[in-house]
């Protein structure tokens, strides 16, 4: 959240809806692989994770009725999408009644053209930005530079991405694949205005970032920003960090430009009650977040004097329609399920290919651009659950990860008339299975694999079509001398099992 909340990459669109690869043609696996040889990104990442982790296992646990705080936020996010349509037309009357401007997206390219034109039409090549999902995904950054509009980030990690020519790996800490040193090495090379002796102390890298984005706070006209909340009944914007850096983008400038996904809406300000203990603690691990900035459209002499508000749909109608996966759109940006994924600990977030990572990653990205598209996604978990246990709206992301691979499963097979691999080992496998006697049989022929594993006591890759895949990462356990059945036949006499087909 913060700074932190909103995020922002410099992806290139690879559709009108943006959410594209950021790797590449390359599929998780592949990328992953990569990933697992960088031992300093290895280190880097267990490190930033095991301590976020910590901090919020410790302010949760404050917490006695954290689980009926998280039923409730789950309740209330699920009730909002049920009623999205009526709850965006009552947001939409009352940010107009407050001297708002609204602007409706279907998708990346849209919303990325009205943003551009309102820059524009300032007659400015140069604007501020809060730490924003959704301007990163829609390429927002890209965009304004095609139009010959620079986009500073003020997020000190979204400026250390930036200065570096690099990517977000993370939700809440874009930069949580650099460390320290790292760091250093980016602003002396970057900073044109850097102290040559800086240090890698942390307060010194973020007095050298201070002291480079004030002068641009100050003179910046335009600002842009996402939202982590919307209200229906007030037509209020919030946005939660953690720098400041937020509330200097959303006040000083003129104007002000808010581009926000349409599931972000809550109904009532007092809903507010429920998300702003949910979501500091679970993302910063903080008890509150130092900066909470709300607006309700335009106040004389107050703030911006224009502002524009982008509802962005960008595929969220077509996951809205969907049941099994709708609950994605529930998600806050805590990125708590990143930080306990075993997964994204070993693999970091660029290898996901998306703007969004780890987890929430694995079931939004493939829903919002189509699981064509990332179809490799849901496939990067191992199922632990973990995710679910820290959500703060209990999103049962397992249980949509294996809807994807069904979805994802029943395309490949409607497309192919041959079918894959896994699903004719399947099939072998039901076939096996549901007759007693050839079960038997393929247990006697199980033990050909004594032999397999006789000299290391499991056994390795098999390179046989269909296994070597599944043993090529995995040791199997030598078959023991004796099965079950025949363990059970030499114990109470064979009543069972001599009986043939059944
Ligand atoms: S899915 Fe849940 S845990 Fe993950 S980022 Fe979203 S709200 Fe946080």
């Amino acid at each position: 959240m913060s700074a932190v909340l909103l995020g922002m990459p410099q992806v290139p669109p690879t559709s009108p809806r943006g959410v594209g690869h950021l790797r590449g043609d390359e599929s998780f696996p592949d990328a992953a692989r990569h990933s697992l040889a960088d031992t300093q990104l290895r280190a880097n990442l267990g490190n930033a994770t095991r301590t976020i982790r910590a901090k919020r296992a410790r302010v949760v646990a404050e917490v006695p009725d954290w689980e009926e705080l998280r039923e409730a936020g789950r309740q209330i996010k699920v009730h909002t999408m049920a009623h999205l349509p009526a709850y965006l037309t009552q947001f939409e009357e009352a940010v107009t009644a407050r001297g708002g401007v609204v602007h409706w997206a279907r998708d990346a390219a849209e919303a990325n053209r009205v943003v551009v034109d309102l820059v524009r039409a300032k007659g400015v090549d140069e604007v501020v930005k809060v730490k924003s999902m959704a301007t990163q995904e829609i390429g927002l950054n890209e965009a304004l530079e095609a139009g010959g509009i620079a986009a500073l980030e003020t997020d000190l990690a979204e400026l250390i991405v930036q200065l570096g020519h690099d990517k977000p790996s993370h939700i809440l800490v874009p930069a949580i694949h650099r460390n320290r040193a790292e760091i250093r090495e980016i602003f002396l090379r970057e900073m044109g205005d850097v102290d040559p002796d800086l240090t890698d102390d942390p307060a010194a890298l973020a007095g050298a970032a201070r002291l480079h984005l004030r002068r641009k706070f100050l003179s910046a006209k335009v600002a842009i920003s996402g939202a982590n909340f919307g209200i229906a009944e007030t037509g209020t914007c919030v946005v939660v960090e953690s720098e400041g850096n937020g509330r200097m983008c959303l006040t000083l400038p003129e104007t002000l430009i808010t581009v926000m996904g349409v599931e972000k809406l809550l109904p009532r300000t007092e809903d507010l009650e429920v998300f702003l203990q949910l979501l500091p603690r679970s993302s910063t691990g903080e008890r509150m977040n130092p900066y909470t900035s709300m607006w309700t459209g335009v106040t004389a002499g107050d703030g911006p004097q224009e502002f524009h508000l982008v509802l962005l749909d960008n595929g969220r109608s077509a996951v809205l329609a969907d049941a099994d996966g709708r609950d994605a759109l529930n998600c806050i940006r805590c990125s708590a399920c990143l930080n306990v994924c075993p997964v994204y600990e070993r693999a970091g977030g660029h290898a996901y290919g998306s703007v969004y990572p780890g987890p929430i990653g694995a079931i939004l990205s493939p829903q919002l651009t189509g699981i064509e598209d990332n179809a490799s996604l849901p496939y990067a978990s191992s199922l632990c659950g973990a995710c679910y246990d820290v959500c703060p709206v209990k999103i049962n992301i397992p249980e949509i990860l294996v809807h994807l691979r069904a979805q994802h499963t029943e395309a490949y097979e409607a497309e192919h008339s041959v079918p894959s691999a896994e699903a004719t080992a399947m099939r072998a496998v039901a076939f096996v299975m549901s007759s007693p006697r050839r079960w038997r049989l393929a247990l006697r022929g199980g033990r050909l694999g004594r032999l397999l594993g006789r000299r290391r006591g499991v056994i390795g890759e098999v390179p046989l079509p269909l296994v070597r895949q599944w043993t090529e990462a995995r040791d199997l356990a030598r078959p023991p001398q004796q099965t079950f059945r025949d363990w059970w036949a030499a114990e109470h006499g064979d009543t069972e099992h001599g009986k043939g087909e059944q």
